[in-house]
């Protein structure tokens, strides 16, 4: 489906080391633990390609990967860690910010959320900031295997409820696990159809 190699490309700290806007571009959001890098390496079926996001001096990059010949999957760092220093918190979220609304071949964002704790004040957050920048996001359930299926159907309907809110969600939600992989190939194929 992504012909062609998953690479690390870069790591960007400003706008100006954005690569050209020639690919089609997804962009995967969530809080620090969520499983974010899990479900990279489980949708790539590359163990350890998102392991560069998470070594220390990355973990506040934008960084990019080439996925097959044309897209590029954009990790953005994770948020919500309890003792980040607030200027550094400052700076990320105006670079963040910068990105978000300037990015022109930016299709998607994927906002992963624990499918046990559903939205946090912090995913709000960031759901606003994807609501002002008019980019369209998708709520990614995380961890389904973790939990009973009562229990998801009322994380289910907090998220819905809460997604009701935001101009820019996108109503359907993936729900996944990358231990198991249930939900990796619905991924796979939604970003291959953005256009
Ligand atoms: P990140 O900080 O968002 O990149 O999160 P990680 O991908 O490093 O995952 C955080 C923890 O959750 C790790 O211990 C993972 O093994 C675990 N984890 C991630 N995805 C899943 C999943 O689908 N199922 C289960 N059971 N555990 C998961």
């Amino acid at each position: 489906m992504f012909a062609g190699p998953v690479e690390f490309l870069k790591g960007v700290v400003a706008m100006s080391g954005l690569p050209a806007s020639d690919r089609i571009e997804v962009c995967f959001a969530g809080r620090s633990n969520v499983g974010k890098s899990s479900l990279i390496n489980a949708l790539t079926g590359r163990k350890a390609i998102a392991r560069a996001s998470n070594t220390p001096g990355r973990t506040q990059e934008i960084n990019y990967f080439t996925l097959g010949e044309n897209h590029y999957l954009v990790d953005l760092p994770g948020y919500g860690y309890a003792n980040a220093p607030l200027d550094k918190v400052a700076t990320w979220q105006a670079l963040l910010k910068r990105y978000l609304s300037g990015r022109q071949n930016l299709r998607r964002a994927f906002v992963l959320i624990d499918a046990r704790h559903g939205i946090k004040s912090v995913d709000e957050e960031i759901m606003t900031l994807l609501d002002s920048a008019a980019v369209t996001f998708q709520c990614v359930l995380t961890k389904a295997d973790k939990i009973k299926a009562a229990e998801r159907d009322k994380v289910l309907a907090q998220v819905r409820g809460k997604l009701a809110a935001h101009p820019a969600a996108f109503p359907e939600l993936i729900l996944t696990s990358s231990e198991k992989g249930d939900g990796i190939a619905t991924l796979r194929a939604v970003i291959a159809t953005l256009e």
